[in-house]
């Protein structure tokens, strides 16, 4: 019994979400699907998740959408109709629209995609619609209630044979609608096949898998034939975006395998995802690269800091004060980092500074914008002499700075910090070192 997720790309309009209704049909293992909203269908379109943002910001200023929501009327009156499905249309909308004129979070407006999307493809099917409402628990934090989530999922889904559930978001104890973080329909599509003891969870999108690099950096980059679920996370969070880094909590436990396959080539048997290392694609010295922009590098100096008790403690506490968690803390005897994204030190960096100075009196304080990360992964690395070598001299052949240099305790990844101008070309010169080298 299979659990299908298709992703934005896959669900972007009727010709895409016809073949969508091809792969469902042509394999009736394929029990329950859970479904994202209409993405991009070109590289400049608007995703239909970000055009209800747009609605809620819209609300928030003018009181109404009536201007963002013609984006939405439009792609949906356009799918229904291309489809020929039975569905009022009219009334879905104009229900839609009230709704995001009345909420007071933007996460009711943000599920309406997901929502209309699976209501459409669930007529198209003739199978039956499941709300994630009913199903999928948050706390009033926000945070996933899994274990009560899967029995909820559980209970209605063993009723039917096959349903269609919109992925993306789920309620809290008062009935709010609430969403994971953006690319989150991975994360419900996980708890569905978990729930459902699923044999696979099938997660189709627009490329052949899992690819080695980011497609739009690396020109045909390989795909991944099978990676282990730590491999996956490192790579998804490090910016991968193919899948959700939290995708795999809900069936880590079980050890489920996840099948990333191309909605547009099923045929190709796409990238298995799997729990242990040994079942993971053993002939590669590094599995793959990914990256993200917009760091920064606050480097903290001071000597003597290595005897000085409680000083990362005391650095540290003004970012838990501040609400801010950081990406990486490399240190050296009397010097300590610390790697944070741009968008967490908005409005707050001046006091941030302020408070080091005050706490821990440093003899150098020094911030550098601009960096960027990017991270070799691979749980072959830690087998493999000269991995780091390769590393460095490919980005020394290409005249790249190194800003930072970080390797996790377990040898499954080396992370290099990188000036954001060289970022691409960093990606490429790491890429091409290991295709000539595997
Ligand atoms: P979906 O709408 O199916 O959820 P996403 O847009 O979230 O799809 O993810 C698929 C996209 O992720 C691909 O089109 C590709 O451009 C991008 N991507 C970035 N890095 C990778 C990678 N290493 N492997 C595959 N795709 C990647
Ligand atoms: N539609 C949501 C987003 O764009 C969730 C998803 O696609 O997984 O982030
Ligand atoms: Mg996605």
């Amino acid at each position: 019994m299979k659990v299908c997720k298709f992703g934005g790309t896959s669900m972007a309009n009727a010709r895409t979400i016809l073949k969508v209704v091809d792969v469902i049909e042509g394999d009736l293992s394929r029990h329950y699907i859970v479904v994202s909203a209409p993405g991009k269908r070109t590289p400049e379109d608007v995703k239909v998740t970000d055009a209800l943002y747009a609605c809620f910001n819209e609300v928030k200023k003018m009181g109404n959408c009536n201007e963002s929501f013609k984006v939405i009327d439009r792609r949906f009156r356009e799918i229904v109709q291309d489809l020929g499905v039975d569905i009022d249309i009219d009334a879905e909308l104009e229900e839609i629209k009230a709704g995001i004129e009345g909420s007071t979070t933007p996460d009711y407006a943000a599920s309406r995609g997901e929502y209309l999307s699976a209501k459409i493809l669930a007529a198209r099917l003739n199978y039956e619609f499941v709300d994630a409402f009913d199903l999928i628990k948050f706390n009033e934090k926000g945070e996933l209630l899994l274990h009560y989530s899967l029995d909820r999922v559980k209970a209605k889904l063993s009723t039917l044979q096959y349903a269609v559930i919109p992925g993306f978001y789920g309620s809290d104890s008062h009935d709010n609608v609430r969403t994971f973080s953006r690319g989150g329909s991975d994360i419900s599509g996980a708890i569905v096949a978990r729930a459902m003891k699923a044999d696979i969870y099938e997660n189709w999108t627009d490329v052949d898998g899992f690819l080695t690099a980011d497609p739009r950096i690396v020109e045909n980059p390989t795909t991944i034939n099978c990676l282990s679920y730590k491999e996956l996370r490192e790579l998804s969070y490090m910016g991968a975006e193919v899948m959700h880094p939290e995708s795999i909590f809900p069936v880590y436990s079980v050890g489920l395998p996840i099948n990333i396959k191309n909605t547009f080539n099923p045929a190709h048997p796409g990238t298995m995802i799997v729990k242990s290392v040994d079942q993971a694609d053993g002939s590669n010295i590094i599995t793959g690269v990914s990256g993200q922009k917009g760091l920064t590098i606050i480097n903290i100096e001071k000597n003597l800091m290595n005897s000085e008790v409680g000083f990362v403690r005391r650095v540290l506490s003004i970012l838990e004060y501040e609400g801010i968690s950081f990406e990486h803390l490399p240190s050296g005897i009397d010097t300590m980092s610390l790697v944070i994204r741009d968008e967490y030190l908005n409005g707050k960096m001046q006091r941030i500074l302020q408070k080091i100075k005050e706490s821990v009196n440093p003899d150098n304080l020094e911030i550098h914008s601009g960096l960027s990360l990017v991270a070799i992964v691979g749980h072959n690395m830690a087998f493999r002499q000269g991995t780091a070598a390769t590393v460095f001299k490919a980005l020394s052949d290409a005249h790249i700075n190194i800003r930072m240099i970080d390797q996790g305790s377990s040898e499954l990844n080396i992370i290099v910090g990188v000036d954001t101008c060289d970022y691409e070309k960093a990606i490429n010169a790491i890429y091409y070192a290991f295709t000539k080298e595997q």
